[in-house]
């Protein structure tokens, strides 16, 4: 749950009171053009950066704060962390690893922070691996995949410490057109299994395939939101109506 969240970056308003719900299991797709606060947004519920105002509940936590004295006051960092569990995050240009294995990639977070057991750890990334159909790959490294393939190494290895909520910017936007099926076909069999997800995308098609809401940002505010059906034939916002004329 986010109420009211707003975000300053040298003294420019980037998010303006945002609220969003999400439900278990629901997936909810945010559009807008360059700029609109997507990014931003993500990374405030993620913890990768501090909010001005209002709060985000995940998982049934405070993010970022906790009451001391009856005043909120930040985490300290080692809970931060723990509390960024719940949390798988994806971003645009995968940023994998680049000395490491695939496995490695993969088994390091669950071994390191979640003292996984190694042998354990493999058996489990090979499950993921094999779930994003990448099973042959183990033993690589990342410069030897493509875009695509190490786009779904980054979603094995964010499903490795088994999040509650899944969280993508623009999963697809760095990759050759021929290689976003590829992607979004894992991203789509996530959500059938039931997984919470937030998903920054521009690819109209996956809203419609696997989005219960889409969302709208401009200009750090979230201006439309309906099913995907209503958002594409009947959206109530000039500015959904501007966005859609460019981008279909
Ligand atoms: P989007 O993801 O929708 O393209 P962003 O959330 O990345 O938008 O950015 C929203 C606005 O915030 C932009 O004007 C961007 O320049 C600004 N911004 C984002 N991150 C920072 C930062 N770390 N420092 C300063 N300005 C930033
Ligand atoms: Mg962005």
């Amino acid at each position: 749950m986010i109420e009211g969240v707003t975000k300053s970056f040298h003294g420019t308003e980037v998010l303006k009171g945002v609220s969003l719900t999400v439900r278990h299991s629901e997936v909810v797709v945010i559009a807008g053009r360059s700029g609109s606060g997507k990014s931003t947004l993500l990374r405030c519920i993620d913890q990768l950066e501090t909010i001005d105002g209002g709060k985000i509940v995940a998982c049934g936590h405070l993010m970022g704060l906790r009451e001391k004295n009856g005043r909120l006051v930040p985490l300290p960092d080692r809970l931060v962390a723990q509390q960024q569990r719940d949390l798988g995050m994806v971003f645009q240009n995968f940023n994998l690893f680049p000395h490491i294995s695939v496995i490695d990639n993969i088994t390091v977070a669950p071994i390191k922070i979640q003292k996984v057991p190694k042998a354990q750890a493999v058996e489990e990334a090979m499950a993921l691996l094999e779930r994003v159909g990448l099973p042959e790959k183990a033993n690589a490294y990342p410069r030897q995949l493509s875009g695509g393939q190490q786009q779904r190494v980054a979603i094995a290895r964010a499903l490795a410490m088994k999040p509650k909520v899944m969280l993508f910017d623009e999963p697809t936007s760095a990759l050759d057109p021929e290689m976003i099926s590829e992607v979004l076909d894992v991203m789509v069999d996530l959500s059938h299994q039931g997984m919470t997800m937030i998903v920054v995308t521009h690819e109209m098609g996956f809203a419609r395939a696997a989005a219960d809401r889409v969302l709208l940002m401009h200009e750090g505010a979230i201006v439309e939101e309906a099913p995907p059906e209503a958002f594409f034939t009947a959206p109530k916002s000039e500015h959904t109506k501007a966005f859609l004329s460019k981008i279909l």
